[in-house]
């Protein structure tokens, strides 16, 4: 089968003929129709985390939005079907023993492994799952519509439904990227009044489309005072991975609000003990999510209440994309296609 394959940290995949993986008894294998690219695939493809770099599997297919349609299965699994559209999530397989799995936060088991990263991901045209951990797509949902949720979709949905933001109160969302277009959308369906900021206008006027009812550039706009005339946001939702972003947000929260924390930048973040004290202000985190976490946000856009704005490539334009995202040259979402 066609890969794209990871053989040495910050070079360029190398698309090459690899064997189909050969499947357990527990497994299925899926024909990849559709696999998102992700700002962490950069990270993994780089070695930029630390803590990445004695899990990662060398050679490496990345990727891990995989949408697809199951060709063969395991002798063990019931639960699944030739024939079914599936998908595979950041999280391949988790215990289901630990004290996580147990209070139903799987995404944070002791004992995951991770898609793209520490198992073969979805740059490919096949790749095996665990039946147990592959996600049935819903009927509505086109394999390129559905591959981003798998990551950007169930990251802020998860994130948002944590902070548990309600109809009428604000929300802004920092960076308009991946994440950032998602999380208006979701934002919007759970009634909330939407900030969008970002530095790129073509992102700002995506936002405004997808319902956002205050669009700042904070290259041009002083964010934290045009937010705090209104009051200041229920929930500051930072999905870009850029530091000043968070110091950003940090003031645009009201007192008692929330700053979500979703993108990554590489350096740390700090807040000022004081203003956290005297408002009151809650820092959250969230890591992608749980499979009931993706069964919502895909049901979600099975019934078209939110869609994720892409663009389709085929899989050897794979090192070209990840230069532009590199840049920060995509709107929306860019995903690989197999024809
Ligand atoms: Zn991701
Ligand atoms: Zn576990």
């Amino acid at each position: 089968m066609k890969a794209a394959v990871l053989h040495e940290f910050k070079k360029a995949l190398v698309l090459e003929d690899v064997p189909r993986p050969l499947l357990e008894a527990n497994e299925v294998l899926i024909q990849v129709e559709a696999c998102g690219l992700c700002h962490s695939d950069l990270h993994v493809v780089d070695g930029d985390w630390p803590q990445f770099l004695s899990i990662t599997k060398m050679p490496l297919i990345p990727g891990h939005e995989i949408a697809g349609r199951i060709v063969e299965k395991g002798s063990d699994v019931r639960e699944l079907q030739v024939g079914d559209r599936v998908g595979v999530p950041w999280i391949y397989w988790t215990c289901g023993e630990c004290e996580f799995c147990h209070e139903g936060n799987e995404n944070l088991c002791a004992r995951q492994k991770i898609t793209g990263v520490m198992v073969d991901g979805g740059f490919a045209e096949f790749v095996k799952a665990p039946a147990s951990h592959a996600v049935k797509i819903p009927d509505a949902l086109s394999a390129v519509e559905a591959a981003p949720l798998f990551c950007a979709g169930v990251t802020v949905y998860r994130a948002l439904k944590q902070a548990r933001i309600s109809a009428g109160q604000r929300l802004a969302i920092f960076g308009i990227g991946g994440l950032g277009h998602l999380a208006v959308q979701i934002g919007r369906e759970l009634g909330a009044e939407i900030a969008a900021i970002d530095v790129a206008d073509e992102k700002l006027r995506l936002a405004e489309r997808l319902g956002a009812a205050n669009c700042l550039n904070a290259a041009s706009t002083n964010v934290a005072k045009a937010l705090r005339a209104k009051g200041g946001v229920h929930v500051a939702l930072v999905s870009s991975a850029a530091r000043a972003a968070y110091d950003t947000a940090f003031a645009c929260v009201r007192a008692t609000g929330t700053l979500l924390a979703v993108g990554l930048p590489a350096e740390n973040v700090c807040f000022p003990p004081i203003l956290m004290a005297a408002k009151e202000v809650r820092i959250q985190a969230s890591a992608v999510g749980t499979r009931a976490d993706l069964r919502e946000v895909l049901a979600l856009a099975g019934e078209g209440r939110i869609r994720c704005h892409v663009t389709a490539h085929p899989l050897s334009d794979v090192n070209l994309v990840i230069d532009r995202l590199r840049q920060g040259q995509v709107s929306g979402r860019v995903v690989l296609c197999f024809a």
